[in-house]
């Protein structure tokens, strides 16, 4: 059996460039791109899902663990050839689709089965896949291994008080834990971006831990962090209005001090504010 070209090799072979339109910043240190992968744990079990392959810096590993099965999806057709010859190298069952992530059903994707998800993510595409992902139900993915931008990473895991605090933690925290796990400067990809960048280790709670009803988590979030700087009795009105309440009810039923500023509420506050949200929604 003939060997996987080098990846240079395979990026001039196809005639691949980054393409600014599609975010495209490639990972060509294979070093680095190994680290990512194996951040996935054991996948002998699972089925990975990799978003935005590119010409396979990350794929290459992600095969090398030999999951259960490997699904990729990429938006940008040219790199499907590329992706296609290099699975040929490998015994591992490895599906290419082409299409936008944003769109894609992957828990029927996936079947049966666990799946871990991990990315280079175009930056742009990077929080609102990150909140699809946290809204799934059933959650189907135990594990989430995703760079993204470091400023993003940071409210990602910020702890409450924190200036990054609000509701891309809280929406997080709901359903997972989070931490940055690796830090990637802008020269580690190709072209450089000009941000920093991080990867960010997300991990399934158990189910009994979880609080699910992210739409509701959202709706007072982005009420009481909409105004950070106003008190919660003031800033959670627009919320407490589209539940024919006031603020000062829901703060009542949550059990928190209507004088409070929302970065100063941990996470739990925010689930039984979004619960008492509901209760008075109907
Ligand atoms: N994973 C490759 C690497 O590390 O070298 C490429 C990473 S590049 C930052 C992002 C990749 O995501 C590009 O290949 C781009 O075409 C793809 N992409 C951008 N938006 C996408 C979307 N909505 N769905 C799927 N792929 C997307």
């Amino acid at each position: 059996m003939t060997t996987l070209p080098p990846l240079r090799d395979m990026i001039a072979d196809f005639g691949l460039r980054a393409d600014k339109s599609f975010g495209q910043h490639f990972l060509l240190d294979l070093n680095l791109t190994a680290k990512i992968a194996s951040l996935c744990g054991d996948v002998s079990d699972a089925t990975v899902i990799e978003v935005g392959p590119g010409p396979g810096g990350l794929t290459r590993p992600l095969l090398d663990l030999a999951p259960k099965r490997l699904i990729a999806i990429e938006m940008d057709e040219r790199f499907i050839p590329a992706l296609e010859a290099t699975g040929g190298y490998y015994e591992v069952p490895f599906d290419i689709i082409h299409g936008d992530a944003l769109k894609a059903d992957e828990a029927s994707l996936i079947g049966a089965g666990p799946a871990v998800i991990a990315s280079n993510l175009p930056y742009n595409v990077g929080t609102p896949l990150l909140i699809k992902w946290l809204k799934a139900d059933p959650i189907y993915w135990r594990r989430l291994v995703l760079m993204f931008q470091k400023e993003v990473a940071e409210r990602i895991v910020a702890p409450v008080g924190a200036k990054s605090y609000g509701r891309l933690a809280i929406l997080t925290a709901a359903v997972a834990s989070a931490q940055i796990v690796l830090k990637a400067p802008a020269r580690a990809f190709t072209p450089p971006p000009k941000v920093e960048s991080a990867v960010v280790m997300v991990d399934l709670l158990p189910a009994e831990k979880r609080f699910t009803d992210l739409a509701a988590l959202e709706i007072v979030t982005e009420s009481a962090f909409g105004q950070r700087r106003k008190t919660l009795r003031k800033s959670l009105g627009v919320a407490a209005g589209r539940a024919n309440t006031n603020a000062d009810a829901l703060l009542k039923t949550a059990g928190i001090d209507p004088g409070a500023r929302a970065e100063t509420i941990p996470p739990d506050g925010f689930f039984r504010l979004a619960k008492a949200w509901r209760a008075a929604r109907g």
